[in-house]
C-alpha cells in the first residue's frame, strides 16, 4: 500500500475520498457497467487496449497500444506535479489495476471520460519532469499504433518555466475533435437540452465525480462512488419525475467528468429551487470507523474537523479531474459573503433538517448527522444547495446498504418525500399574500 501513502502525501489532506481515488484509480473503464455509462463504451471510438511505463526516474516511457492514431495534447501542471493528455474520446480497455502503481517519474495515472467527445489521461509524477515528446506512431513491426509520452527529470525552476500557455486549465477535447462540443462551458448543452417550457420548480441533483474522477472507492471490491451515486441520482430521479410536480435536471447522466462549478452554473442557469449533491464519503483505515449519512450544508467555518477534511477532499475533484481551477475568477466567492446569500443558507438550512427527519426513518445516520463546511459545489449564492454523503463505503454496514436495491428504492424515497415537503412549503409561501 505504499501507493496509498504516496498519495496522502500528494493531496496533503488525508483525505479519504481523494486518497481512495487515487490509489483506486484504475477501474475506470473497467469496472464501468456498459449499460450505465452508454457512450463511454461504443465501439466507434479509437480503443486503448494496454499501457507500458518504461525507464527510470531521469527518463520515463508512458506506452499507450490503440486501434488507430489520432491528435493529440499534453500539458505539465504543478501542485501536485502531474502531466495531462487530452486525447478525443477513447474506449478505454486497459488491464484491471492499470495505473494503481507507476515507474520512474510516474507515480500512477487515471483515465476516464472528462466530456462528450474527449477523454483524458492524468499521470500523477514524483516530481518536476518536462514532456519531452508526446506523440502516436503508426502500426509498425507487428506493433498498433502507440501513443508515447516522453518524460525527462528536471529541477522545479526549469519545470515552472516550462509551464507555458499550454498548461492554462482548459476543458475542451483534444485539436480538432468534436467542433461542437468545444465550448468552453461543456455542460450547458445538457441542461438545455432538459429545459422546456415549463413553469414547474426545478431540482438539479447532481451525482459528485464521474469520468476521470472516480471519488471514493470501496476496499479491493472496485465500486467507484461515481456509480453507486449516479444510481442514485437516477433512481431519485425517476422518482421525483413520476410525481410530476416538479422538473429535474442532472448534472451528468453518465461517466463524465464535470467541474465544480459547472456544476453550480447548471443550478444557477435553471433558476433552480434545490440543489441535492450526491456522494459516498469513505475514511482511511488509520482513522478509524464511521458509518451513516450526513447532510451537508456551505460554511465559511467547518462545523468540526471531519467536515473540514470532507470539504477539502470534495474540492479536490478540479484537481483531480486534471483542471487546476484556481485561476478561474472567483465571482461566486466573493458573493458568498453578500447579504443576499443568507436567505440562500436559511433555506439550505431549513431543507436539510427536513432531508434528515425523513431519512432517518429508513437509513443509517451518522452519530452527527447535519454539518457544514466551505463545499465549492454548494457555492450558487441563489439556489438552495445541500451536500448528502449517502453513507461511507469504507463501513462493512453501510456499503452493503449503498449498493442494496431495497435500501436504494426505501432511501431515494425519503429523499423525494424531504424534497416534496420543502418545495411545497416554499410554493405556499411564494403565492401566499404578503
Ligand atoms: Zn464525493
Amino acid at each position: 500500500m505504499s501507493g496509498r501513502a504516496n498519495h496522502f502525501v500528494l493531496f496533503g489532506a488525508i483525505s479519504a475520498c481523494a486518497a481512495a481515488l487515487l490509489c483506486l484509480s484504475t477501474t475506470v473503464g473497467n469496472t464501468a457497467d456498459p449499460e450505465s455509462t452508454g457512450s463511454v463504451t461504443a465501439s466507434n471510438f479509437p480503443l486503448a487496449s494496454d499501457v507500458r511505463l518504461a525507464g527510470d526516474d531521469k527518463q520515463t516511457r508512458f506506452i499507450v497500444d490503440l486501434d488507430q492514431k489520432f491528435p493529440l495534447r499534453a500539458f505539465a501542471l504543478a501542485d501536485p506535479y502531474r502531466v495531462v493528455v487530452d486525447l478525443p474520446q477513447i474506449n478505454f480497455r486497459l488491464p484491471i489495476g492499470s495505473g494503481a502503481t507507476g515507474r520512474g517519474l510516474i507515480k500512477a495515472f487515471r483515465y476516464g471520460l472528462v466530456m462528450p467527445g474527449g477523454s483524458r489521461i492524468v499521470l500523477d509524477l514524483t516530481g518536476p519532469a518536462k514532456i519531452e515528446k508526446a506523440y502516436v506512431l503508426d502500426a509498425a513491426n507487428g506493433q498498433p499504433p502507440r501513443m508515447v509520452i516522453e518524460l525527462e527529470a528536471v529541477d522545479r525552476t526549469t519545470f515552472v518555466q516550462s509551464l507555458g500557455a499550454e498548461s492554462r486549465p482548459e476543458l475542451r477535447p483534444a485539436v480538432g475533435v468534436v467542433e461542437a462540443s468545444a465550448a468552453p462551458n461543456v455542460a450547458a448543452p445538457r441542461a438545455i437540452e432538459a429545459a422546456k417550457p415549463d413553469a414547474r420548480p426545478v431540482v438539479v441533483i447532481d451525482p459528485g465525480h464521474g469520468g476521470v474522477d472516480n471519488g471514493t472507492q470501496a476496499g479491493g471490491n472496485g465500486i467507484a462512488e461515481k456509480n453507486l451515486v449516479l444510481d442514485f441520482a437516477v433512481a431519485l430521479r425517476d422518482r421525483i419525475e413520476k410525481a410530476g410536480k416538479y422538473r429535474v435536471v442532472m448534472t451528468r447522466t453518465d461517466d463524465t467528468f464535470i467541474a465544480l462549478a459547472d456544476r453550480v452554473k447548471i443550478a444557477r442557469a435553471q433558476s433552480a429551487s434545490l440543489f441535492v449533491s450526491i456522494h459516498a464519503d469513505a475514511l482511511p483505515r488509520s482513522e478509524g470507523d464511521a458509518e451513516g449519512a450526513t447532510i451537508y450544508t456551505l460554511s465559511d467555518k467547518a462545523s468540526d474537523a471531519e467536515a473540514e477534511r470532507l470539504a477539502e477532499a470534495e474540492n479536490k475533484a478540479d484537481a483531480i479531474g486534471g483542471v487546476n481551477l484556481t485561476e478561474e475568477p472567483t465571482d461566486v466567492a466573493d458573493i458568498l459573503i453578500d447579504l443576499a446569500q443568507r436567505e440562500t443558507r436559511t433555506f439550505s438550512n431549513r431543507f436539510a433538517r427536513q432531508l434528515m427527519g425523513e431519512m432517518k426513518g429508513t437509513a443509517r445516520m451518522h452519530k452527527h448527522p447535519l454539518k457544514s463546511a466551505g463545499f465549492k459545489v454548494l457555492k450558487a449564492p441563489d439556489v438552495p444547495s445541500v451536500l448528502l454523503e449517502l453513507g461511507y463505503v469504507s463501513n462493512k454496514g453501510d456499503l452493503k446498504q449503498l449498493v442494496s436495491e431495497s435500501w436504494r428504492t426505501k432511501t431515494v424515497g425519503s429523499v423525494a418525500k424531504a424534497i416534496d415537503s420543502f418545495l411545497a412549503k416554499r410554493l405556499v409561501s411564494a403565492s401566499a399574500p404578503n
